[in-house]
């Protein structure tokens, strides 16, 4: 008989690969689709995949999350800012006086996007909830510097990586951890080098587009989510990770508010446009109360969800330097 010695070797990181490969989702997105978090205190290395559906300008879904909902500290999609209808938790936020409530439940603005996980042996496309912030980062310095040009850093066969890098923060703070950096790959790169696979890839992206793995729950679930008077899904056993860091500053909210009253027509549609990532197409029909009220929603979300996280600061020698331009 053959001697076995068995000597385990699995350490806590292990274990959460492994529930993070679990094939669990959120209850937000489709249940055959996996997620992606980030390692704590490490270097994740990922390649955000190309958008497969129509008019995509970029390569994710802006969408607006609420955590935290309830005693099960649940993730729903808002229903207000992602469908202009009424959502139970905004209006909780909307009458509640205690700012930690606010803070914690107020709709968080969120890009999601499909992404390789380079330690995934599988390669299997994933889920990411990216922080605006992040999604910034990326897009500053996806530039090419001599056209000024972007670079299509999501380009199947020759796009960049995104090296993100994480670091923990202390027992009891409410965010699990904060980008300490963010940078694109020196080198293009192909998502895999591997035909089939890359076949495999892309053929689960067309078939699953990002705006249909979405789900939203109606108004009665998600209020008894809230008031915890819902039952526990089994699709909802997984907690996620990644939930970042918010600044409400009221003050600097009722600044926006007071200066876009003096502003004209041109203004707004400059604020919008040049600042907020509308389309012109999207502003252009808009009356200056209309144009008023879609920056003040956005500003107000912008100034409210930011984590402030430590991303890299972007100097143009380095970008510079680092493509040996
Ligand atoms: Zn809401």
């Amino acid at each position: 008989m053959a001697k076995f010695v068995y000597k385990p070797k699995r350490t806590k990181e292990d274990v959460e690969r492994e529930m993070q490969n679990s094939g669990f989702s959120e209850s937000y997105l489709k249940e055959n689709i996996l997620l992606f978090s980030p390692k704590v205190d490490a270097s994740n290395r990922i390649r955000i995949l190309p958008p497969t559906w129509d008019d995509a300008r970029i390569y994710g879904l802006n969408i607006w999350v609420h955590y935290k909902v309830g005693a099960d500290n649940a993730t729903v999609l808002c229903l207000k800012k992602n469908l202009g209808k009424p959502c139970p938790v905004c209006e909780a936020v909307a009458k509640e006086n205690d700012p930690e409530f606010k803070k914690n439940l107020s709709p968080k603005r969120k890009i999601l996007t499909y992404v390789l996980d380079r330690q995934d042996e599988k390669l299997q496309p994933r889920a990411y909830l990216m922080p605006t912030t992040v999604h910034q980062s990326i897009l500053a310095q996806a530039v090419d510097e001599d056209t000024g040009e972007p670079l299509i850093i999501e380009d199947p066969d020759k796009g960049y990586d995104i090296i993100l890098v994480t670091a923990g923060t202390p027992e009891g703070t409410v965010v699990k951890f904060t980008y300490k950096s963010v940078s694109l790959s020196r080198r293009e790169s192909p998502i895999c080098t591997d035909p089939d696979l890359y076949d495999k890839i892309i053929d689960f992206i067309v078939e699953n587009p990002l705006p249909q793995i979405i789900v939203f729950k109606d108004y009665d679930y998600i209020e008894a989510l809230l008031y915890g008077k819902a039952t526990k899904h089994e699709d909802e056993v997984i907690n996620k990770v990644e939930e970042e860091e918010t600044q409400t500053n009221t003050s600097d909210e009722e600044v926006v508010r007071d200066e876009l009253v003096s502003m004209g027509r041109k203004e707004l549609i400059e604020i919008a446009v040049g600042q907020l990532g509308f389309g012109m197409k999207e502003v252009k029909n808009l009356s200056e109360e209309g144009l008023r009220t879609l920056i003040r929603e956005n500003a107000e979300i912008s100034e409210a969800e930011e984590e402030k996280p430590k991303v890299k600061k972007v100097n143009v020698d380095d970008i510079r330097k680092k493509w040996g331009r």
